[in-house]
């Protein structure tokens, strides 16, 4: 893969969003990035999903890249499915990293126009964009963030025709998506309002499923949380915490984390401790704020 050092980071604050600062010739319109330095090894649990993600995206993508193309392998774009803060995001930036190809991460707000007969021309370009970026670094990764409101089940009532025309576009461009070198990620908690075609072989083919985190995936997610901070706290005090978060997402698992952190500088101690934890877990079940 050729460098990627003209695109901005994930933490370039520069503000010069869809410019590639140095080199002109790349000047794109959508904010892609490079992706985080962080890969499937740093999601904490999950192991079903990282483990179907390197069979069907990071070897087949890896330096055998050319003999899984020689076997008819395709790389098929992914959805990701599952209630709010179960970690789709993460996972797809994790993969992203993993890969460390061009990333862009597509909200319905960014792509969706405000005049309705913009939308289709958006959705042309940001895949325009995704196929030259693919072709010059060899892939792209196009995160669609609530892909249900982009690609809503046709047919329903009250729908713009104009709408109807930007899901067949959409489609069309999922279908060619692997020859033109961009791998399409897309995630939603209202599967069962996506338009059924965008899962249909050949566009969308596969589909994992994202759930509220067992107790050993809580355990994990703190743990992740935890380790590039001082704590003092054994095993079995995060053990306690994750048997005592049953039914949390595994966002609301990291809000704890950074809340416990905070709590921790603010009494000037030199590391998170248990009570740290506990004090921002009452807070957090009470719904105060802790601080
Ligand atoms: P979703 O996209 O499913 O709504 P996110 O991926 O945005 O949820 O998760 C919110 C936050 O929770 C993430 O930024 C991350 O810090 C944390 N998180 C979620 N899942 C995990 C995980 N498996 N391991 C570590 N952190 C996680």
């Amino acid at each position: 893969m050729s460098s990627q050092t003209n695109l901005p980071t994930e933490t370039d604050t520069s503000g010069n969003e869809g410019t590639l600062t140095e080199d002109t010739e790349l000047e794109l319109e959508f904010p892609w990035r490079r992706p985080p330095d962080r890969g499937l090894d740093d999601i904490g649990g999950l192991s079903d999903i990282t483990e179907k993600l390197r069979q069907v995206v990071v070897r087949p993508l890896g330096p055998n890249r050319t003999e899984y193309d020689r076997f008819g392998i395709d790389v098929p774009n992914l959805l990701f499915e599952g209630p709010p803060g179960t970690g789709k995001t993460y996972t797809a930036e994790a993969l992203a990293g993993e890969l460390d190809y061009p990333f862009l991460v597509a909200t319905p707000a960014r792509v969706q126009s405000r005049f309705v007969n913009e939308s289709g021309d958006q959705i042309q370009r940001l895949f325009r964009e995704a196929a030259r970026l693919g072709d010059q670094f060899g892939l792209s990764v196009v995160f669609f963030d609530e892909v249900d409101a982009l690609l809503p089940a046709r047919g329903r009532e009250n729908q713009h025709q104009e709408d109807s025309k930007i899901v067949a576009e959409f489609l069309s461009y999922l279908e060619r998506s692997s020859e033109n070198n961009t791998l399409v990620i897309a995630a939603t908690n209202r599967r069962d309002e996506l338009d059924p075609a965008a899962v249909r072989s050949g566009r969308i083919d596969r589909e994992l499923h994202f759930g509220y985190p067992d107790r050993e995936t809580r355990y994990s997610v703190l743990k992740q949380h935890l380790q590039a901070r001082p704590t003092n706290l054994s095993r079995t005090d995060i053990q306690q915490v994750a048997a005592e978060t049953e039914g949390w997402s595994s966002a609301k698992v990291t809000s704890l984390v950074d809340d416990a952190a905070r709590l921790a500088v603010e009494r000037s101690s030199s590391a998170v401790e248990y009570r740290d934890l506990i004090t921002a877990f009452e807070a957090m079940e009470q719904g105060t704020d802790p601080g």
